[in-house]
């Protein structure tokens, strides 16, 4: 689901991981759950998530290491990271921090008290991301109730345009290519091509500017759309 805030696990002690993904999972997160460092690291060029969750000690690239180097990407400099270690020692918190990690738990945590940070930090770090209500200049997308409203007006949409309009709406101004689209809105399991992502996006356009001057959707060429 597109709205669902997503959550990338890097933990290689597996009952650990799989806790924390039925947890995660509970309070309504899409989860991805990555067992190396090395392999987060490949995971995590094409498929940034909204919060990462880390392990100090990994296998392939240390969590550490792995923060750092993502702190030199721009699609990851402002990842939401919280680091998971074991070591509580204050030297290795600086550590941790001065890498660019946000927060910083350690093993063995009670799990609220984790998921409470998570949610803490997805308000801070997006606060459209938690609430019911999205408003983005005149427009404003209403989840609970499914409607959308453009100066005030009520707009019909399709379930597939909302999604898409939904997720503009959460990121502002961020170029989204097709395929990352489709990735989210559509499902990464779902085999339509770039084409779909057009015709929807076409539709959107003509639903949402019907009797309006501007048009927020932006095409940018060679890369995708943008919104806002
Ligand atoms: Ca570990």
């Amino acid at each position: 689901m597109s709205h669902a805030p997503r959550v990338t696990v890097v933990e290689d002690e597996e009952a650990l991981s799989v806790l924390l993904r039925y947890n995660l999972e509970s309070e309504g997160y899409q989860v991805e759950t990555i067992l190396r460092g090395d392999e987060a690291e490949m995971t995590l060029r094409d498929n940034v998530p909204d919060l990462l969750i880390l392990d100090w000690m990994l296998p392939g690239v240390s969590g550490i290491e792995l923060c750092r180097r993502l702190r030199q990407r721009p699609e990851t400099e402002r990842l939401p990271i919280i680091m998971l270690t074991a070591r509580g020692e204050e030297s290795e918190r600086v550590r941790g921090l001065a890498v660019g990690a946000d927060d910083y738990v350690v093993k063995p945590f009670s799990t609220p008290e984790l998921l409470a940070r998570v949610k803490a930090m997805l308000r801070r770090a997006n606060p459209s991301v938690l609430s019911h209500i999205l408003k983005v200049g005149d427009l404003v997308l209403d989840r609970q109730q499914h409607r959308v409203y453009r100066t005030d007006k009520e707009v019909h949409l399709g379930p597939t345009e909302f999604r898409l309009l939904e997720y503009f709406m959460m990121a502002p101004g961020r170029v989204f290519s097709r395929s990352q689209l489709l990735d989210s809105v559509w499902g990464p399991d779902i085999y339509v091509d770039d084409r779909t992502v057009d015709v929807h996006i076409g539709r959107l356009r003509k639903a949402i500017n019907l009797g309006n001057s501007t048009d927020p959707i932006r095409t940018v060429r060679g890369a995708g759309y943008s919104f806002g």
